[in-house]
């Protein structure tokens, strides 16, 4: 018999990297240039059904990247099972952010949730400043999974919220 898994994942990361980006092309299949920006945090859930026919529902929490709601955030990791903390690859100071965040998750959340970096705006190649040998080496050193991704043209998207699900239901 299939099992049906229920996971609360939560997105953080600094502003206009592309957190609600990612959830809308996940949850929706859709990209919006010019979405408003997220006030306090939005709430969506999506199921996938894997090869095995196990379902996982994901209950997503996708938080404001401003830091007057920075306080707010221990709300949506305590009790994550997992979190993506998200950066843009032609923004370094949004690397040095998603740094701080996995510091704090890493401190302040259950010891065994399940973190994934990722690297968003990959189509912008060619305005990169954060190589994916950065962004690989601090994920492997620090014991997170790590995916670039497109919200804009889905590259990676679906399978970075995919190889979670996996992992999430293996353990
Ligand atoms: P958030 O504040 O982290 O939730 O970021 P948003 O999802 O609101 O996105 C901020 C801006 O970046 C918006 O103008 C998006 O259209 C844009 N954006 C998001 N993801 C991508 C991407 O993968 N590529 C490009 N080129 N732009 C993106
Ligand atoms: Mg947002």
């Amino acid at each position: 018999r299939p099992t049906q898994y229920q996971f609360k994942l939560v997105l953080l990361g600094e502003s206009a990297v592309g957190k609600s980006s990612l959830v809308l092309r996940f949850v929706k299949d859709k990209f919006d240039e010019y979405k408003e920006s997220t006030i306090g945090a939005a709430f969506l859930t999506k199921t996938l059904t894997l090869e095995s026919e196990d379902k996982v529902k994901f209950e997503i929490w996708d938080t404001a990247g401003q830091e007057r709601y920075k306080s707010l955030a221990p709300m949506y990791y305590r009790n994550a099972n997992c979190a993506i903390v998200v950066y843009d690859i032609t923004q370094a100071a949004s690397f040095q952010r998603a740094q701080t965040w996995i510091e704090e998750l890493k401190k302040q959340a259950e010891s065994d949730i399940l973190i994934l970096l990722a690297g968003n705006k990959m189509d912008l190649e060619d305005r990169r400043t954060v190589s994916s040998v950065e962004g690989s080496t601090f994920a492997a050193k620090n014991g997170l999974l790590f995916s670039e991704t497109s919200a804009k043209d889905a590259t990676n998207t679906f399978t970075m919220f995919q190889n979670l699900a996996i992992k999430l239901a293996e353990t």
